[in-house]
């Protein structure tokens, strides 16, 4: 029986396992997630990250009206204390692992993070902790299909907080900084690039939690060795390149990656590659 239906045999809400088709049929690994949602079904292999999704067409009016109600709540939400909401918990539903094992996070990963779920408002809650270990910022990420808008931050201004893959390493002479926009790609630049911490200086992922830069920022960025940028390849993303060279370049080394994807959507081998030919000379 193929993928589709062995899902649409799923009671609705329901996972299962299979075999994945594409490398792994008749191997009773299991290596592939089923899921029957109320958007559809879809297949996630975590050996190839094979994924793909059968609309189920029109989505009934009870959902509709869900997803719109949870959409205007989204625009009313306020939150001048930084804290994170109460109901988040570990739990997080395959909408959510699915937007997580996409990005090449584990779950090794997302629990060393504090990466979690809140059922109030349906997204996957990332936090942000500065140097002492204190929560400085969040994002609530919607993993729902017509949810918006794609995150929701604290209501206060984000000053220079940025999030920092290893928040413990102050960013100083003997680091070198991938500043990427999403924290889930610094996440994963930090972890793909600490392996490459034996020539005595530390790799770390930055991400700007968006492409705006700050004096904080800037000041604080400036303190690096060397500075990578690697930003999204559009029109926001080459602005914040620009503007991050300026800024920095005359106080430390800049150079910067440009690559098709967000860095999260690449191998750890792929992304020490673009790291290394980043630091043989320039752009690629
Ligand atoms: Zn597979």
């Amino acid at each position: 029986m193929n993928w589709l239906s062995l899902a649409q045999n799923l009671p609705l809400g329901r996972t299962s396992r299979c075999d994945c088709p594409e490398c792994g049929e008749g191997t009773n690994t299991n290596a592939a997630i089923l899921n029957h949602s109320t958007r559809g079904y879809s297949l996630f292999c975590h050996a190839c990250g094979y994924n793909p999704f059968q609309d189920k067409g029109i989505q009934t009016l009870d959902e509709l009206k869900r997803l719109k109600e949870l959409n205007e709540q989204a625009e009313r939400y306020t939150d001048k204390n930084v804290r994170v909401p109460s109901d988040v918990t570990e739990n997080i539903p395959l909408a959510g692992r699915l937007w997580l094992y996409n990005a090449g996070i584990s779950p090794t990963i997302w629990k060393e993070y504090n990466v979690g779920y809140s059922e109030s408002l349906q997204r996957v809650i990332l936090p942000v902790y500065g140097s002492d270990g204190e929560l400085i910022w969040y994002q609530g990420r919607a993993v729902h299909e017509g949810q918006r808008p794609k995150y929701l931050n604290p209501t206060v201004p984000k000053d220079g907080r940025m999030f920092v893959s290893c928040n413990r390493t102050p960013i100083s002479g003997t680091t070198t900084v991938i500043v990427c926009e999403d924290i889930l790609s610094a996440i994963r630049v930090g972890k793909a690039a600490s392996c490459l911490n034996s020539d005595g200086n530390k790799y770390i992922g930055v991400s700007l939690l968006g492409t705006k830069l700050t004096t904080e920022s800037i000041n604080t960025l400036s303190n690096a060795k060397r500075i990578i940028s690697w930003f999204d390849a559009d029109a926001a993303g080459s602005k914040a390149r620009a503007e991050l060279y300026k800024a920095v370049g005359i106080f430390t080394t800049v150079n910067s990656i440009r690559s098709e994807r967000d860095p999260k959507r690449y191998s750890d081998q792929d992304i020490r590659r673009y790291i290394e030919g980043a630091l043989n000379g320039g752009s690629i």
